[in-house]
């Protein structure tokens, strides 16, 4: 399965025209796209003192109020995060998630306790993103150009020529090295002629933060219920994320709906007067073939879309990076020309397909069941909660893999 790439390849090679390079500075390094995965990259370069150019389409970053997708931080990503030196004030903003607990029809079918060193911190994807640009602020070797937004790549053998628009504007930035840090919808995938294949795991989900009542605020509890899964999650500030499974995508989600969802199938109460604005979104998963070509290389979900329900998607980037960083490094610092994403390629692509295996894995768990298969789901939940295996999955489902 492709989205035309192959297409869009041949655009690229055929139609490359032979424009001069620009006048400006060839960087070592352009990555495009300030989200938390290139700005990650890039606070990992600027420690290396390497001249780093950061392409970001929007003109000023969201508030840190916006709505949030990711809240889950598992322990690589922390250690990610301290390596740029912003650990610690994660730390301190987020709620620590200790433990975890599976239900159904008001039983319990399973608990575990995470490890002092292997606990889920909670913190909403924008807050770490502004502590991310922030360090970025301070660092004298990288800049982030807001408002260009990345049209095309041209491999010169020797550095990589990327074209943008700024203001309307036709812009190009050189560099040594390009990475395509730009999402899910990356501009930059189909330009080094990835395929983007889709694999297994799909859903439909609603998504909601309000107050946190449960009385639970260190807890992950996870309903497997006949009717499908409902989840929540603490949240700073004595707020939670709510998460169901829905057969469809609802026209307009709103706050009672959700409540309605919560309450018919769990029974937990859900208050609507603190809930924010409820989202729906679908759950796929793809896998970027290959991740990188050239001198150009593809990191976060630009490279591969995990599945929310697990919340690995943005850990498993942040690792994309700590790796990328240590091998462009070595390739800039390489006299010869070296083959420099073989292994990252190899690497990246055998720990995005064990996140998207977990995540299905994950959803076929929570997806609505009755009869035999629901007593065979929650007879399979049992085992896996038992002391011998319960470690073992704790690992899983915290990243320690990573
Ligand atoms: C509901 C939901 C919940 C989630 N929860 C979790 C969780 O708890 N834990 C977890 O690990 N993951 C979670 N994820 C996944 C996580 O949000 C993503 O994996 C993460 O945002 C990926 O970061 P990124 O920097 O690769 O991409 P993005 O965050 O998408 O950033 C890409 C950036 O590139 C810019 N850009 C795009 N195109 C261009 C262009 N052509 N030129 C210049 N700039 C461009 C965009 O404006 C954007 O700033 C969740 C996802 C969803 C949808």
């Amino acid at each position: 399965m492709t989205d035309g790439s192959a297409r869009a390849r041949g655009d690229v090679d055929a139609g490359a025209p032979a424009a001069p390079d620009p006048d400006g500075p060839i960087h070592d390094v352009a990555v495009v796209g300030a989200g938390a995965v290139g700005l990650l990259l890039a606070c990992l370069l600027a420690r290396r003192g390497l001249d780093v150019v950061v392409l970001e389409r929007r003109e000023v970053a969201p508030p840190t109020t916006a709505s949030s997708r990711a809240i889950g931080i598992h322990p690589p990503g922390l250690r990610a995060l301290d390596a740029v030196g912003v650990g610690e004030e994660v730390r301190r903003r987020a709620v620590p998630i200790r433990d975890g607990r599976v239900t159904c029809e008001g039983r319990v079918l399973g608990a575990m306790r995470f490890p002092g060193s292997g606990i889920v911190r909670s913190l909403p994807q924008r807050e770490v993103e502004a502590l991310l640009e922030d360090r970025l602020a301070a660092a004298p070797s990288v800049r982030i150009r807001r408002g260009v937004e990345a049209t095309s790549v041209r491999d010169r053998g020797t550095h990589v020529v990327v074209g943008g628009i700024e203001a309307g504007v036709p812009v190009e930035v050189a560099a040594r090295y390009a990475v395509g840090a730009d999402g899910v919808r990356s501009a930059i995938r189909p330009l080094i002629g990835a395929d983007w294949s889709r694999r297994r795991g799909r859903g439909t989900y609603v998504m909601c933060d309000t107050r946190d009542d449960t009385g639970a605020p260190e807890s992950a509890l996870l309903h497997f219920e006949p009717a499908g899964v409902v989840e929540s999650f603490p949240m700073p500030g004595g707020r939670r994320r709510w998460v169901a499974w829905v057969r469809r995508s609802p026209a307009e989600p709103d706050a009672s709906a959700m409540a309605t969802i919560v309450s018919s199938r769990t029974g937990a109460g859900f208050p609507t007067d603190a809930a924010g604005a409820p989202t729906a979104f679908e759950a796929a998963q793809h896998l970027a073939v290959p991740l990188a070509a050239g001198r150009v290389a593809l990191v976060g979900d630009a490279a591969h879309e995990i599945s929310p329900i697990g919340g690995q998607g943005m850990n498993l980037g942040w690792s994309d990076a700590v790796h990328l960083d240590r091998d462009l490094a070595g390739a800039l610092a390489a006299a010869a020309p070296i083959d420099v994403f073989a292994a990252y390629d190899r690497s990246r692509r055998a720990a995005a397909t064990r996140a998207m295996r977990q995540a299905a894995f994950n959803m076929r768990m929570g997806a609505p069941a009755s009869g035999f298969r629901l007593r065979a789901r929650n007879g399979a939940v049992r085992v896996l909660a038992l002391p011998g295996l319960r470690g073992v999955l704790a690992r899983a489902f915290t990243m320690r893999w990573l």
